[in-house]
């Protein structure tokens, strides 16, 4: 048994918030005080330090196709040291897309031990679960992704009732093996390929005749209906659009009360208001989610510098692909199921719509009352790679911190927010609920994202500085399902996570017209579509394999 000893727990899943306890850990899992005479094979000592439980991260691009083009796009991006433009370049490191070794140990270094990629086509859902278990340490899972492909717009137009829809539902998640399933510009991504350029929550896609309120309400029923306990993890409609605040609205009235989670939402979230016609919509999204207990919100926000944009929104990058800096992009569509789009993007303190962005996201933030449902996420590497977290916790628990940067911004952006007047400040207990006990209870893992006996030993120590971002940039010690893997911000141990998913109910029937339906468009068997047990897990090495910055 192992006695992590006299730290300071912060625990919200058990009320504690912040008190001098010990943690005992034995065959990987989280056991309760043995009392005096137990045996303790080892002890370390926590005092002064800072322990919660591993972080989990519930949207991050770490797997898939998008991910890869944009490796494959940014060698720039594969340097030791992105400040120094004469490093060399070379595989197995890389900032804004970096390889799969290099998230696993950037992740673990933070005190992260779990991530899920949001966005797994069906169709390659194979290759995305191979990188994804080619990441070490943590323990990963992938959302599903459906709405824009041809079987279930064929169904919606057709009228197949609500039944048939959560069988096609169970089938994708289970045979994908995924945790949640999720929808990118609900429609959207099928109408682009048929020169719709816009598709609103009202407006009808141009071959099938069917509505992204059609397609929201009919997955959202469904993931419901088939016990999925992560609500239809939604991308909504005109991502980056002014004037979509609007748009986000209809959304949430849309699945009529129905769970969902609305991802991204600072790029959601934008008016038509002043000069620039391009204002905070903020304040009305935070007021809708605070009003609508059954939505949740990953926030999405950007962070200043260079990162890559990677999405399944098609309609989106097509739009954006001019703005790519460096100038380069990748808009491509995959045969009728979905698209994906990469585009590389600088972020700069300088610009108007940027500066605006970033408040937007920290507004949002600041302004959602409850931590519960609200997500601390950058939409790696969309908004700002993953590995600028520790900035974010900072800029949220440091009022100070934050008028700072904002007298350093355009201030013709800063007078269309109100983030130079909001005062909250994130406590160690909020941060603990946003990053570890809100994401495990939003994706139905009840053993992770606490502390109590039974929960798998992911527990994350961190000196507690002044600093939060050098607080959260290196955990002191990091383990992961009981072992010691991180010690000083350094990865001391390798191993591999493991992958989670869910396996709804289903008719069987569905599997027969599956069969005949791939067979028939595609001419194929529907077996490369079922991604195999062998594919989603690797045998645990021993040892340390070095991995630069
Ligand atoms: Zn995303």
């Amino acid at each position: 048994m192992l006695k992590l000893k006299g730290g300071t727990v912060v625990d919200p899943v058990h009320g504690v918030q912040g008190e001098i306890r010990d943690v005992f850990v034995e065959h990987g899992r989280i056991v309760a005080d043995p009392g005096p005479g137990a045996r303790v094979h080892e002890e370390i000592d926590a005092s002064g330090m800072i322990v919660m439980a591993g972080a989990i991260d519930l949207h991050t691009h770490i797997g898939g196709g998008k991910v890869n083009i944009a490796r494959a796009m940014l060698p720039e991006d594969h340097r030791g040291d992105l400040a120094d433009r004469t490093a060399l370049t070379r595989s197995g490191c890389g900032h804004a897309a970096p390889s799969t070794l290099t998230t696993g140990y950037r992740y673990a270094e933070m005190g992260y031990t779990a991530c899920f990629e949001p966005a797994m086509l069906p169709i390659n859902a194979r290759q995305a679960h191979m990188e994804m278990g080619d990441t070490p340490i943590v323990d990963k899972g992938a959302y599903a992704m459906l709405g824009s492909d041809d079987f279930l717009l064929r169904m919606l137009a057709a009228k197949k009732d609500q039944r048939a829809i959560n069988d096609y539902v169970a089938w994708t998640i289970t045979h994908a093996q995924a945790i949640g399933l999720k929808v990118v510009n609900p429609g959207g991504i099928s109408a682009f390929k048929f020169n719709q350029r816009m598709l609103d929550v009202d407006e009808q896609h141009v071959y099938y005749g069917v509505t992204p309120r059609q397609i929201l309400k009919a997955l959202a029923q469904a993931v419901h209906d088939i016990g999925v306990p992560h609500p239809l993890h939604v991308h909504g409609c005109n991502l980056g659009v002014p004037g979509n605040v609007d748009t986000t609205l209809t959304t949430i009235d849309a699945v009529e009360g129905l769970p969902m989670h609305l991802t991204h939402i600072q790029f959601h979230s934008y008016g038509t208001e002043g000069d620039r016609k391009f204002s905070s919509g903020a304040a009305r999204i935070a007021e809708a989610i605070n009003a609508h207990p059954n939505i949740s919100a990953d926030v999405g926000q950007i962070l200043f510098g260079q990162t890559v944009t990677a999405s399944g929104d098609n309609m989106a990058q097509f739009r954006n692909a001019g703005a790519g800096s460096p100038k380069k992009s990748v808009v491509m569509d995959i045969e009728c199921d979905a698209g994906c789009g990469v585009v590389p993007f600088k972020y700069s303190d300088k610009n108007f719509v940027n500066a605006l962005q970033w408040a937007i996201g920290l507004e949002i933030f600041l302004l959602v009352g409850d931590p519960w449902r609200i997500f601390l996420t950058t939409d790696h590497p969309n908004g700002a790679p993953f590995t600028a977290y520790p900035d974010l916790f900072a800029l949220l628990m440091d009022r100070e911190l934050r008028a700072r940067q904002i007298a350093a911004l355009p201030p013709d952006a800063m007078a269309v927010t109100t983030l130079p007047s909001i005062t909250r400040e994130y406590t160690l207990t909020e941060i603990a609920m946003m990053t570890r006990a809100a994401p495990a209870r939003l994706l139905g893992l009840t053993d992770r994202g606490h502390l109590g006996p039974g929960a798998v030993a992911d527990v994350a120590v961190y000196a507690d500085e002044r600093d939060r971002a050098k607080m959260f940039r290196a955990a002191d010690l990091v383990f992961k399902d009981g072992e010691l893997v991180v010690r000083a911000g350094a990865i001391t141990q390798y191993r591999w996570g493991r992958a989670l998913n869910v396996r709804p109910e289903r008719d069987r029937a569905i599997d027969r017209r599956m069969t005949r339906y791939y067979e028939d468009r595609f001419g194929l068997s529907d077996a490369f579509l079922k991604v195999p047990e062998h594919a989603i897990g690797r045998p645990q090495p021993f040892g340390l394999v070095p991995c630069a910055r």
